[in-house]
């Protein structure tokens, strides 16, 4: 079981905080569409051991998505399944990266007719002041118009990303509210992160802007903790919540659980990252380098073999995001060592002051109002050299 990623690098314009790997030049986007196919090629035939994957889940992240016209997103899709041998009906979940401002009824019609099951939404604000500041380029009501379109043409599973922690004066309270009252069945938020050569982080340095303290950030994460429980839904992952379903479960991300549980995954495209058994490879960030490389039939990326200690501490990571947390047992049959292997005291100490707790036997997880500073927890048990 694998997760296929396809990362589209185009964006109509750069959101102030964002350090993705995206470009605003849009003109080469048919060259692209077809390097992506052709790389998938290249990939299958440098390493064999791909065909033998079957891919459950399909991402097609960015950059937007959105943005590609409905043909090229068709010649995308299909050349890279060809490639694959493998048809979209194959796939459980194929999830789309939309903006507001793309979705008119043709486009999500040629989505849903190329086979795309679940839109993940950028929206981040309702509110339009906060979106000026981000330079985002939809409105909150454009956001809200745009999701019930899509539920109107038989879009079953939406998911849509907040981010709280933003140093503006508007309410978060109403962004939670606005949010819970579309036709959603997932939502994600993330603490907004000044990142070094961003127009925002370049701001902060000047001292033109203030980031947000952390006490209010967490206070917003919290709240919407408490909002999305009493709501009903599952806090599954740090930044994920998935609603009810009538019969029984939730509307977890299949993709992205089987990432967080280290299942190998195919990523295509500038930027792109992937991982298979050991190994883990980065494509150049660089989408006229990454086209004119593939061009010449290679691949450009970086490639780094793992070791036992990085994939230990990449499960331990990646599994104390999560509500199910780590089995010290999982992790010895993946790696070779279990945390009390590794640092007994450490491991002793976490569960002795509560940081960790065992929620099923032989599970141990973060308990949840910890969860925003779980990453310290987590290192606090990884291998060093
Ligand atoms: S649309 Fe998404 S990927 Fe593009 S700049 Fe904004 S946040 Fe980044």
């Amino acid at each position: 079981m694998a997760g296929l990623y396809l990362h589209v690098p185009f964006c109509r314009q750069a959101c102030h905080y964002c350090d993705f790997h995206f470009s605003t030049q849009t003109k080469h986007m048919a060259d692209l569409v077809a390097a992506m196919v052709q790389e998938t090629r290249l990939r299958v035939s440098s390493e064999p051991r791909w065909k033998d994957q079957p891919f459950t889940t399909l991402y097609l992240g960015g950059g937007t998505p959105s943005i590609l016209p409905p043909d090229l997103l068709q010649h995308l899709v299909s050349g890279v399944l060809e490639a694959l041998g493998q048809p979209v009906t194959d796939f459980r979940e194929v999830t789309l990266e939309a903006n507001p401002e793309d979705m008119t009824e043709t486009q999500i019609q040629a989505w849903v007719e190329l086979g795309v099951t679940r839109l993940s939404l950028g929206v981040q604000s309702f509110h339009n002041d906060t979106l000026t500041w981000m330079n985002r380029a939809h409105t909150g009501v454009q956001a809200e118009r745009a999701i019930h379109l899509a539920h109107e043409l038989g879009v079953k599973a939406m998911t849509l990303d907040l981010i709280y922690g933003v140093p503006t004066s508007r309410s978060w309270d109403n962004d939670i509210a606005r949010a819970i009252a579309l036709p959603i069945q997932h939502l994600s938020a993330y603490a907004l992160t000044v990142e070094p050569g961003t127009v925002l982080g370049t701001r902060v340095e000047r001292g033109a802007e203030q980031p947000t303290p952390d006490a209010r950030t967490a206070e917003e994460y919290q709240r919407l903790c408490d909002t999305m429980a009493e709501q009903g839904w599952s806090h599954y992952e740090t930044s994920n919540w998935a609603a009810p379903k009538p019969d029984q479960g939730h509307h977890t991300s299949q993709h992205n659980s089987a990432y967080w549980s280290g299942a190998p995954y195919l990523a295509l495209g500038p930027g792109a990252h992937g991982f298979l058994g050991s190994v883990r490879y980065a494509n150049v960030s660089n989408n006229p380098r990454y086209i004119q490389a593939i061009q010449q039939e290679t691949l450009l990326d970086e490639r780094e073999k793992l070791t036992a200690r990085d994939r230990y501490n990449e499960l331990v990571m990646t599994g104390l995001r999560t509500a199910q947390g780590i089995s010290p047992e999982k992790l010895h049959s993946a790696t070779g060592v279990r945390p009390h292997d590794v640092d007994a005291e450490a491991w002793t100490q976490a569960l002795g002051d509560g940081r960790l707790v065992e929620h099923q036997p032989g599970w141990f997880r973060i308990p949840e109002p910890n969860w925003i500073t779980g990453d310290q927890v987590a290192s606090s048990l990884f291998a060093l050299d």
